[in-house]
This record gives structure tokens, C-alpha cells and sequence, in this order.
């Protein structure tokens, strides 16, 4: 097993994690309704891939 061998710092820490970030979701526009919804997701108005999928 990996055993560390010294403390690293604070400023090491720090600098590893610049690239950490979070990234916004991805919205697209419900064709039918217009509304933003998740990409790869079924809108509120139950449309996806311009087919009603689940009745309201
Ligand atoms: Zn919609």
C-alpha cells in the first residue's frame, strides 16, 4: 500500500485544485413549449425528441 511521506501544504493543495470548478448545466429550449429544459432530458410539458412521451 501507498504510504505518504510527507506533509504536503496548503499552497500545493490549493494549486492542484485551480482546475476544480463547477460547471453550469447545459440548457436547451424546449422546442414545442419553449421553456430552457436539461439536455438529454424530457421537458415539464412531457415532450422529448419532438414525440409526446407522457400525457399531462
Ligand atoms: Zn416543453
Amino acid at each position: 500500500m501507498a504510504v505518504q511521506q510527507r506533509r504536503g501544504s496548503k499552497t500545493r493543495k490549493n494549486k492542484r485544485r485551480t482546475h476544480y470548478k463547477l460547471v453550469p448545466p447545459t440548457l436547451v429550449r424546449c422546442p414545442s413549449c419553449g421553456e430552457y429544459k436539461l439536455a438529454h432530458k424530457m421537458c415539464a410539458c412531457g415532450e422529448y425528441n419532438g414525440r409526446q412521451v407522457v400525457e399531462k
